[in-house]
Order: structure tokens, then sequence, then C-alpha cells
């Protein structure tokens, strides 16, 4: 009979590791609360609020951080900053101030690693930190 067939390697899990915990909330597979969506990016309330508004913008497609931002299409590039303006200014902060982050790497305490852009305001942010 036939031999041992050789299995064909896994496709290179690039899109969406199991493990991501915002790839799983892309999925519907976590929850979260969710401020606006679109093609590109979602955007959703930060799980511990460090300001009395604290969203996270992500693009669904998965890259680890800003370092890898070349990987995402041009349209979810723009996308990601578009939508940070738009989440603040559903939150009413636009007019004054809000503050946009993102944490890329080791020596920026990055913890989760899909890129994530915070917006933060709804009261004074101190000049040094979030
Ligand atoms: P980083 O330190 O990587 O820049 O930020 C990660 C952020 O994600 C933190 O502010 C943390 O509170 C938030 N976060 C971590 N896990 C979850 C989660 O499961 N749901 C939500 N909504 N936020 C999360």
């Amino acid at each position: 009979g036939p031999g041992l067939v050789a299995q064909a390697p896994p496709p290179a899990a690039k899109e969406a590791p199991v493990d991501c915990i915002f790839c799983r909330i892309v999925a519907g597979k976590a929850p979260s609360k969710k401020v606006y969506e679109d093609q590109y990016v979602l955007a959703f309330w930060d799980i511990r609020p460090r300001a009395k508004v604290h969203l996270l913008v992500i693009p669904k497609q998965h890259v680890a951080s800003l370092k890898e931002l070349d990987e995402l299409p041009v349209e979810t590039r723009a996308a990601l900053l578009s939508a940070c303006v738009r989440v603040a200014k559903d939150q009413g902060i636009l007019d004054k101030g809000f503050r946009v982050i993102t944490n890329a790497g080791k020596d920026a305490s990055q913890s989760v690693f899909h890129l994530h852009f915070h917006v933060v305001g709804g009261e004074q942010l101190r000049e040094d930190a979030i």
C-alpha cells in the first residue's frame, strides 16, 4: 500500500493568530465594547481605561506593531488614523483635545502584540504619560 504521504506544511500563520486577543475580538470570539467598525478597522473601549475616554483602534488584519505598518494595505493605514479622529469626535473630545499613542516593542512596554492606537482624552492629560 501507499507509504506515508508527506503532509504539506501549514500555510504561514500570518493572518489571525488564534492566541491573539485582538484577533479574537475582530472575529467576534471575545467580547468588546465597540464604538466603530468598518471593513479595515475596529475601535473599542480599553478593558482598563486609564482616562475618562480610552479607546483602542486596531486594524482587522493582524500585524504585531507599528514596526510592521508597511505590511498593511495603504487603505488600512489611512483608515487607522481616520478612525482615531472619528472616534474622538464621536466621544465629544475632539475640540478639548486628545492623545493618540501606539506602543511598539519592549522599550515602549507593548503588552498586546496586535497593532493598536490608544485614543485618550476626556480629561486633562499629564504631559508625560497617558
Ligand atoms: P499596550 O500596552 O500593548 O500598548 O496596550 C494594550 C492595551 O490593551 C492595554 O491598555 C490593555 O488594558 C488593553 N487590553 C488588553 N487586553 C484587552 C482585552 O481583552 N480587551 C480590551 N478591550 N482591552 C484589552
